[in-house]
């Protein structure tokens, strides 16, 4: 089936290892389903331990040529990807919007924002600087920064493309080589990255992608070895902390992009439009299913009634439904699991005291779709305020004072994005420096890019990606002392 791509050869069955597309030593494949409609796109290879331990072998031997590649030659590969995925990206979108079911738009989008980490980090490949320290006169003191080795890295289906970019590009460009086991949802656009990485000349063994339904076994084999010098992990915050576990065992640097609970404060002196505007784009973006979504509104007693009104009366226009479909503005959600417990979610707050505003059931049909939800008056001993939603449900709740409203939104495990809504530069401020969250939004929640450092605090996770705080996830600093000068 070429569902309508331009370049049908980007579809791809079979794991992606040393170079070569293969199928599972053991046969097994498993079925992609489209969440949209619940239908058969292709089956996959489904790979296990045997795989893994190849793809870690040929990350291994083919690391010690791409680290002394120069940082030019370096640059240049990921250049040529970035390229291509531009070259490619109406396609790549289409198979993004297949399996993962986000509109064509927002797919289109996540191409061009996963593109933007291969041209940064092509770029940054050649400013990968060391230093020289003050020392005493018999000697000097050099500081010279390498490659953490051998990288695996474990992605999320909510954003099957850029996820996998925002990790790959560092490390390549540190002189890196990566194991990648994608989503067990998602692994089309991952093994079409890899084809594009063919393509753009990235040598083989140096980008490797394992589709896998048995996560713990290829998740297992990457932590236990001692090839892999670095794990880093984008998904949840209870898997994240058995990586974690299990990677104490060979003392690995790790980067954990974990959970969120992110509140967006909203005060009475804010520009009520932009909020209701910021946090309606951060709810429903991919259907609610972002780490840094809107998880709690958090509105001040004085604009309560009218931020209530005009957010509700936005999430109207919505258009529910196939996101191929142009007019479709909200997508489904993953599985038919991902929607019984965001089902589960609203009921549980509703048998607690939140009211319900507008939603609040799924729809009728073959896919996976939840109405837009705002379930008004809902309290801090709710479980939906301190659980991670993954779902188009807005839970509001009213404050009173500046002090109420930081203790609400730290009063959670999670530290990952949040958002102000004011106009007073002093408040701004204080609160921006009071958040305990890796990062905060002022008037604005489209937040995320290639240029700022992504990531979270707490147990949201460790590590920043993107900017030029990203790299250093994926390099050591040698410290080497030349002695015997005045000898
Ligand atoms: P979600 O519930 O949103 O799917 P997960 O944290 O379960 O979030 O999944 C994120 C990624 O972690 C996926 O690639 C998934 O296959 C992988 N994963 C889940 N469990 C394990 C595990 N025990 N070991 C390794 N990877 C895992």
């Amino acid at each position: 089936m070429g569902f309508g791509l331009s370049d049908s050869s980007l579809l791809r069955p079979q794991a992606f290892i040393n170079g070569e597309w293969v199928d599972a030593k053991s046969g097994a494949e498993y079925p992609i389903i489209n969440p949209a409609n619940g239908e058969v796109i292709s089956h996959v290879a489904d790979v296990g331990q045997f795989e893994a331990k190849n793809a870690i072998e040929a990350a291994q031997t083919s690391m010690e040529l791409w680290k002394l590649k120069s940082p030019t030659d370096r640059s240049n590969v990921l250049q040529r990807w970035h390229d291509l995925i531009i070259a490619n990206a109406g396609d790549l979108a289409s198979i993004l919007t297949l399996e993962q079911g986000k509109p064509l738009a927002e797919a289109k989008g996540e191409i061009l924002y996963g593109a933007s980490y291969l041209k940064w980090f092509a770029e940054e490949a050649k400013r990968i600087y060391g230093d020289i320290l003050p020392s005493a006169q018999d000697r000097r003191s050099l500081v010279i920064k390498q490659p953490v080795g051998v990288v695996a890295a474990i992605t999320p289906w909510n954003f099957p493309n850029a996820m996998i970019a925002r990790k790959v590009a560092p490390a390549l460009a540190a002189g890196c080589t990566v194991v990648l086991k994608p989503a067990p949802e998602t692994p089309l656009s991952a093994l079409a990255l890899a084809e594009l990485a063919v393509r753009a000349g990235v040598p083989a063994g140096v980008f490797n992608v394992l589709p896998c339904l048995k996560a713990e076994e290829v998740g297992g084999v990457f932590t236990a070895s001692p090839i892999v010098k670095k794990l880093t992990f984008t998904g949840s915050t209870p898997v994240g902390k058995l990586l974690l576990r299990q990677c104490a065992d060979t003392v690995k640097r790790t980067s954990m992009e974990l959970g969120g609970n992110a509140p967006v404060i909203i005060f009475n002196d804010a520009d009520i439009d932009l909020a209701v505007a910021g946090a309606l784009a951060s709810k429903f973006r991919n259907a609610g299913q972002t780490c840094i979504c809107a998880n709690r509104l958090l509105v001040q007693e004085g604009i309560y009634d009218r931020f209530l009104a005009k957010f509700t009366e936005a999430i109207q226009a919505f258009c529910l439904g196939d996101g191929f479909d142009a007019k479709t503005t909200l997508g489904p959600v993953i599985t038919e699991k991902a929607l019984n417990g965001i089902g589960s979610l609203v009921k549980g707050a509703l048998g607690q005291g939140a009211r319900l505003v507008t939603g609040g059931k799924p729809v009728e049909s073959d896919g996976w779709f939840y109405e837009p939800t705002v379930l008004a008056d809902v309290q801090a001993d709710m479980d939906i305020f301190s659980e991670e939603i993954f779902g188009p449900v807005a839970p509001v709740i009213k404050f009173k004072t500046d002090t109420d409203a930081i203790a609400m939104a730290n009063d959670t495990s999670f530290g990952l994005a949040s958002y102000i809504y004011t106009q007073d530069i002093s408040r701004i401020w204080q609160v921006s420096e009071a958040l305990e969250y890796g990062m905060v939004g002022v008037n604005e929640t489209a937040i995320s890019s290639e240029l700022i450092p992504f990531g979270g605090v707490k147990e949201s996770g460790h590590g920043r990606e993107g900017s030029k705080y990203g790299l250093d996830d994926y390099l050591e600093t040698k410290y080497i002392c030349m002695g015997g000068l005045n000898a």
